[in-house]
């Protein structure tokens, strides 16, 4: 078993309290590691290692190439690591090792995209209506950034933060899940090896209330940025009022995939399961209603559930597995009682509902692929983001109100729309109240584009060069060339 420490100001340590967590394989439920289970005083530690860092000025002020080249070389030590990286990932989150390794290689290429894009806004010159005078925008970093991640994509979501806020010369404390710290642990030994200076990168680790609620409360934290739950993103927002800091929230989706009766059937077939399926539906853009033309309904679904059939579930670290566990036993039961509740409210269990009877899977927290028909957007199931392997079906008749069952959602995360016909694929595609939108595919994203929902989504855009901006602020510097007295008196 690994035994891990925090990071704070440079130096690896247990939790000044002495309290240890043990992390668990959800695969199997074999502890995996011991780490330290920090409190308020660690993080107020981390707080403070950050703020004099920051104030100190030698990250901020090292010329933005220079960090640039180190966060390039963050990648270069991710891309070395990936194997290893991938199966801690696997580990801690039951997720295959493909899925692990496919996030590590986006991991490297997002520390690779803002390493690049570190010394390329140089700031602009503006314009100005007042003779002999010169105005400029400049770009400075926010200060101490507080950064909290889920369980699903621990690392993934980690270096959405870590690498534009590093590169924009920020100051860090980042706390990952209580449940799945490992990924991110080895990360910062990788950021010290590629010489990030002491007191930068701080990493706390502990539960949230104790850790989290700090980093959002502290008024010596500038920034907080949160992918998570909706309410805890609602207690972060609460806290960070205290000093009005900057907030980025990355919060769930309940993802509409519309599909048209003249979609390519075989591809939106296969994707529609992928979207709902893929690391057993705890992705916050899974495609978890599908919304179905009615001449394809009965087809489609008589086909999705034949595929569904053959979904093989089991260790990560097989390579025919294609569907992991769940995260915890907590987890799991809160899906069941989303599939309690979908059968009281009158939708129809067509698949799964329950766990599997394989005796192979009898240790760790599985859940078969479920799907119900006879959907409609009163339902809790409809509208609460499960987080587990369900997929609900709704059916539609016209385009209007494809739009319209889409667009019933308190959140506006993600969405796609099939069908051959882009004119109306573009109709619809503009009409959809979501932060991404796909035409004829389910889930790409990429470094370049930035990522983030409309409504209940959350607030701001993480990836793109809008990613970076979130860790700057704006500044307008402006020189009188020829000052002269007011003779006001
Ligand atoms: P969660 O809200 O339970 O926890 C997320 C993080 O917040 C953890 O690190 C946790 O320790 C911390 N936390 C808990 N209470 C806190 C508090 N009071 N103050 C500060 N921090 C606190 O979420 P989760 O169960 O780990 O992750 C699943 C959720 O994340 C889903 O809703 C999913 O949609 C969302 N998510 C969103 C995106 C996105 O890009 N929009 C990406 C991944 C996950």
């Amino acid at each position: 078993m690994k035994v891990k420490q925090m990071y704070i100001n440079g130096t690896w340590l247990d939790a000044q309290n002495g309290e240890r967590r043990t992390i668990i394989n959800p695969y199997n439920q074999e502890a995996i590691a011991d780490v330290p289970e920090g409190d308020e005083t660690d993080t107020q530690a981390a707080i403070d290692a950050a703020r004099t860092a920051f104030d100190q000025g030698e990250w901020r002020q090292t010329p933005a190439s220079d960090r640039g080249r180190i966060v390039l070389k963050i990648a270069e030590l991710i891309e070395r690591d990936k194997q290893e990286l991938a199966e801690l990932e696997t580990l801690d989150s039951g997720k295959t090792v493909s899925e692990s390794l496919d996030d590590m290689s986006d991991i490297a290429e997002v520390f690779r995209y803002y390493g690049g894009l570190a010394d390329k806004d140089g700031g602009e010159v503006i314009e100005s209506p007042i003779p002999d005078s010169r105005s400029k925008v400049v770009r400075e970093p926010v200060g101490v950034c507080g950064q909290i991640t889920p369980w699903n994509y621990p690392l993934l979501q980690a270096s959405w933060k870590l690498a534009p806020a590093l590169a924009a010369g920020n100051t860090i404390v980042i706390k990952p899940s209580e449940i799945t710290p490992l990924t991110t642990i080895k990360v910062t030994e990788l950021i010290e090896e590629a010489g990030v200076p002491q007191g930068v990168v701080n990493l706390v680790l502990g539960a949230g209330a104790k850790t989290g609620q700090l980093l959002a409360e502290s008024h010596a934290v500038d920034l907080i940025s949160f992918t998570g739950g909706i309410e805890t993103g609602r207690k972060i927002m609460t806290a960070a009022t205290g000093n009005f800091k900057k907030i980025a929230l990355e919060l769930g989706g309940k993802n509409p995939n519309v599909v048209f009766a003249d979609s390519d059937f075989e591809t939106a077939l296969d994707q529609a399961l992928n979207a709902v399926f893929f690391h057993a539906g705890q992705v916050c853009s899974a495609g978890a209603r599908l919304i179905i033309q009615d001449d394809l309904h009965d087809q489609f679904v008589e086909a999705l559930v034949e595929r569904t059939k053959r979904i093989k579930l089991g260790s990560g670290f097989e390579e025919s597995t294609q569907s992991g566990p769940l995260i915890s036993r907590e987890h799991l039961e809160k899906v069941e009682n989303y599939v309690k509740s979908g059968i009281e409210e009158g939708a129809n269990l067509l698949i799964g509902g329950k766990r599997p009877e394989d005796p192979e899977l009898q240790n760790g927290f599985f859940f078969e692929p479920t799907i119900f028909t006879d959907c409609d957007a009163s339902m809790q199931i409809v509208q609460e983001e499960t987080f587990g392997p369900i997929l609900t079906i709704e059916r539609f008749h016209s385009e209007e109100e494809a739009v319209q069952l889409a667009n019933d959602s308190i959140y506006g995360l993600a969405g796609a729309v099939w069908t051959t016909d882009i004119r109306k694929a573009e109709r619809v595609s503009h009409q959809l109240r979501m932060g991404t939108v796909w035409i004829n595919d389910f889930h790409p994203y990429f470094a370049q584009a930035p990522w983030g929902g409309y409504k209940s989504s959350g607030i701001g855009r993480e990836l793109g060069k809008q990613g970076l901006e979130e860790y700057t602020e704006v500044k307008h510097i402006f020189e009188n060339t020829h000052p002269q007295p007011l003779h006001w008196f």
